[in-house]
Formats: C-alpha cells, sequence, structure tokens
C-alpha cells in the first residue's frame, strides 16, 4: 500500500462511512513521513467534525485521593512504591463540592473524581456518594465521572446507583506491552471492570499513555484495543518522566509523533470523544494544542491534572473561542 493509498483509504472508510481504521491501517497513518503529517492532521479534523461535531467537550477533574498507591504503574508519581515526592492525602467533601462547582462554571459539562488506589475501599465509596449528594444539594448538574480503579460487580452497580454516568479505567498501553509497565495487576484485570461499567450502563472513559517504550506497532495494536473497547472517551496522554519512577530517564515523544498519533487515533476512532489529558504541554507545548485540535481531539481538561499542573482555564477556553469550537453543552450529545 503507498502512503496516497492510506489517506486515500481513510478518507473513503472513515470519513465518507464512519468505519474507523483496524490496526494496520493505524499502523500505515504512525508510519506517514513527516511531509504528510499536515494531511493527515486535516483528514482526522474532517473525520472529527463529520462524525462528532465541532463542538468540544470541557471537563474537570479532582482528586479525592492522592499519592500512596499500592500499585507499581511505572509512569505513576503516586505509587506508594517510588521515591515518588507526590505523598498521601485526602479531600474532604467540602473541597470536593468547591472543586464540583468552580469546574461547572467555566462551562465544563463532566466533573471526574480520582483516586489513587488499585480499587475502592468502603471509606472511599462513601466518601464518593456523600459527595455526589452534596454536589447536587449544591445546585450542580454537572455530569459525575468517577476512576476508582478496578471495581466489582457489586461496586459497579452502587457506583451506578449513585449516578456516577461515565468511569475511567486506562488501559495504559498495548496488551502485548502492559507487563513492561505494570507487574503488581494485569491488563485482563483492567479490561474486565471496563466490560462491567459497560454492562452496567454506564459509560466507558479508557485511555492510555504514550511514550512508555512501545514499538509504533504496538502503538497501532493499543488503538485496534481500544476501539474493541467502543469507549464514549478516550483519553490521550503522553508520557510526563516525573522524577523518582522507574519511567523517569524515558525521553518524551516528538511533537510529530505524538500529533501523529492523535489524528490515527482519531482515525480509528471516529465517534469517540478524543480527549487530551496529561502530558500535552511539555510533549506539545502552546503551539501543539491547537494542532491536537485542529487534528481529531474534541475534550479537554480544565484546571490543574492530578500531579502536575496544567495550563489555566482560561487560555484553553480563549483557544476554543478562537478557533470557532463551541463548548459542548450538557443536555448535547457528541
Ligand atoms: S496509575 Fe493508578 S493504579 Fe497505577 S500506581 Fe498510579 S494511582 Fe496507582
Amino acid at each position: 500500500m503507498t502512503t496516497t493509498d492510506v489517506l486515500e483509504a481513510a478518507r473513503e472508510t472513515v470519513l465518507d462511512q464512519g468505519i474507523g481504521l483496524d490496526e494496520v491501517g493505524v499502523l500505515a497513518c504512525l508510519r506517514l513521513p513527516d511531509e504528510r503529517l499536515p494531511e493527515l492532521l486535516a483528514l482526522a479534523h474532517d473525520v472529527r467534525r463529520r462524525w462528532c461535531g465541532d463542538a468540544v467537550e470541557v471537563e474537570g477533574i479532582v482528586s479525592a485521593k492522592t499519592g500512596g498507591c499500592p500499585e507499581d504503574c511505572h509512569f505513576c508519581s503516586q505509587s506508594g512504591l517510588f521515591e515518588s515526592p507526590v505523598r498521601a492525602a485526602w479531600l474532604d467533601i467540602d473541597g470536593l463540592v468547591r472543586a464540583a462547582r468552580e469546574t461547572r462554571e467555566t462551562g465544563a459539562t463532566e466533573f471526574c473524581i480520582v483516586a489513587a488506589v488499585r480499587g475502592p475501599d468502603e471509606r472511599l465509596l462513601d466518601q464518593v456518594r456523600a459527595a455526589i449528594e452534596a454536589i447536587r444539594v449544591d445546585g450542580n448538574d454537572v455530569n459525575v465521572a468517577c476512576s476508582l480503579g478496578i471495581l466489582t460487580a457489586e461496586q459497579v452497580d452502587r457506583l451506578a446507583a449513585m449516578g456516577v454516568h461515565r468511569y475511567n479505567h486506562n488501559l495504559e498501553t498495548a496488551r502485548s506491552h502492559f507487563p513492561a509497565v505494570v507487574t503488581t495487576h494485569s491488563w485482563e484485570e483492567r479490561e474486565a471492570t471496563l466490560r462491567l461499567v459497560r454492562d452496567a450502563g454506564m459509560e466507558v472513559c479508557c485511555g492510555g499513555i504514550l511514550g512508555m517504550g512501545e514499538t509504533v506497532e504496538q502503538r497501532a495494536e493499543f488503538a485496534a484495543q481500544l476501539a474493541a473497547i467502543e469507549p464514549h472517551e478516550v483519553p490521550m496522554n503522553f508520557l510526563d518522566p516525573r522524577p523518582g519512577t522507574p519511567f523517569a530517564g524515558l525521553p518524551v515523544l516528538s511533537a510529530t509523533d505524538a500529533l501523529r498519533a492523535i489524528a490515527a487515533y482519531r482515525l480509528a476512532l471516529p465517534r469517540t470523544v478524543l480527549r487530551f489529558a496529561g502530558g500535552r504541554e511539555i510533549t506539545l507545548g502552546d503551539l501543539g494544542t491547537r494542532d491536537g485540535l485542529l487534528g481529531g481531539i474534541n475534550a479537554v481538561i480544565v484546571g490543574n491534572y492530578l500531579t502536575t499542573l496544567g495550563r489555566a482555564p482560561g487560555e484553553d477556553l480563549a483557544l476554543l473561542e478562537e478557533l470557532r469550537m463551541p463548548i459542548k453543552g450538557l443536555s448535547a450529545s457528541l
């Protein structure tokens, strides 16, 4: 297949018919030379507009429990097993309500409560239930999402009953690369939680981190594995090598490789909310944020990420206005 064929074929199947690229197609896009990158990004942008519309989903994220996690995800400064600078800390209900209010005030429709745990215990589930109740008492209609690690079927049902409408659980990387990234739990355990979440009727948010030493082939493998989950949303992170973690010494992904991946993942997932998550500042810088939004991304996080400071909310919202991309409303579906 020539490089021209790759994009021509993608235009027909993905843009015209809404059928995502398979692993082979994604790999061909990831192998396109830099000169073809603008063309690839333009096609991804067309696909995003055609199948998702112009609106951008804005989300806020807050950490209910930070640091001290018993797992050993090699990229994560919240693991209690590494010499990481992040110490264990809990946020109280008032703090969660305040964060939800500030999130909603930016125009965001999603508010995700995150905890650095293998899976939730009773204390954490109680805290989430109390927080959701308090957020509603506060008159806040924001959609509440959660990211609390690996779940049992019973925990999935409890979260659904609390009104959690979306659950984030990242597969992190290709199945074949996962053992080089995490040893304390398996890719299959993560996948099982995602299936339970979907069966319970909650929206599935599942993504990962690129730049963790995976090959380009594994990047394509991961795109196909994500597509098989049929997630509502895919957060795309790029490794920001944190001091004290086993991946501290890995090189940062180049901006061109990151943009190629964004566009290729959009072609694999034409209807999915594709979100810029962590690491985009270090990988892409300001210009890259714009390129990403014009190359397949249609969701952003406002405020700070979990352990590293993201851009100020105003900057992203101003950029959306400049690009004439409306913020998705609560009742609209992408
Ligand atoms: S990624 Fe999640 S499960 Fe893994 S160490 Fe970090 S907080 Fe724990």
